[in-house]
């Protein structure tokens, strides 16, 4: 036999279900529901995939007052101020040369924080991210995933592994033009510089891929000078 809300409210607590659900409504005022707290969508792929593309498209939906958005200062390809997508679109940045910086560059009124080029930040804007996130801020997350040798970037696994959504993008193999998860590094390297553009990369799938014959230089620090404890 089906016993529905209504009627077990009856044969309970002999009282009407209205007088049930007003009593939960009061619990609720008297002891709200946590505020939800902040979220962190993780935006990984090769390099030309849109990652930021992907970055603006979401960024602008928040309003300006309300959104805080950085790059890694060792990002200098196009503008120092500014994210610019590979197709040319853009939205205004803050540099930021570690994640210690960061957190202190976060204006007071920020609900939604975005970080294009994450892979150049050590493992240390994990514990930055999470402490964003428990103080209720939306963050948004963009890097490779792989480096030139087909290496995870740590900090990137880690930040993938805590977060609440994870968006892997593809670009179009250069070679062959099947899916590419892979950046194939096409210029010699010189002095350990990873930097570049669609002179020195382009995206590859795995058959048409090959790691540089240079030996990996490494990503960056695996522990962040700029660790903070203080955060936790
Ligand atoms: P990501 O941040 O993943 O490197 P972007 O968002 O900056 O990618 O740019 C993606 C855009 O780059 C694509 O929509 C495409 O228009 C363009 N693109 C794809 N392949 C190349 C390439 N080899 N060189 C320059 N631009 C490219
Ligand atoms: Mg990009």
């Amino acid at each position: 036999m089906v016993v529905h809300w209504r009627e077990s409210c009856f044969i309970v607590w002999n009282v009407p279900a209205e007088v049930i659900t007003a009593s939960i409504m009061d619990e609720r005022r008297v002891n709200p529901i946590p505020r939800p707290a902040g979220w962190v969508h993780v935006v990984i792929g090769p390099m030309f995939s849109g990652k930021t593309e992907t970055l603006i498209h979401l960024a602008e939906q928040h309003p300006p007052e309300s959104r805080a958005v950085f790059k890694h200062a060792s990002d200098t390809r196009y503008d120092p101020q500014r994210v610019v997508s590979h197709a040319g679109t853009v939205l205004d940045a803050t540099a930021a040369s570690d994640a210690s910086t960061l957190v202190d560059l976060i204006p007071a009124g920020a609900s939604f924080v975005a970080i294009d080029e994450c892979q150049f930040f050590g493992i240390g804007l994990v514990v930055v991210v999470e402490s964003l996130a428990e103080r209720g801020i939306g963050v948004l997350i963009v890097g490779l995933d792989l480096d030139s040798w087909a290496n995870a970037f740590p900090v990137m696994d880690a930040l993938a592994e805590r977060a609440d959504e994870v968006t892997r993008r593809s670009a179009v193999c250069a070679g062959c033009g099947r899916v590419a998860r892979f950046t194939q590094r096409v210029a010699p390297i010189v002095d350990g510089n990873m930097i570049g553009g669609s002179e020195s990369f382009e995206p590859r799938c795995q058959a048409c891929w090959t790691p540089p014959e240079q030996a990996v230089v490494e990503a960056p620090l695996r522990i962040d000078a700029s660790y903070r404890t203080d955060l936790r």
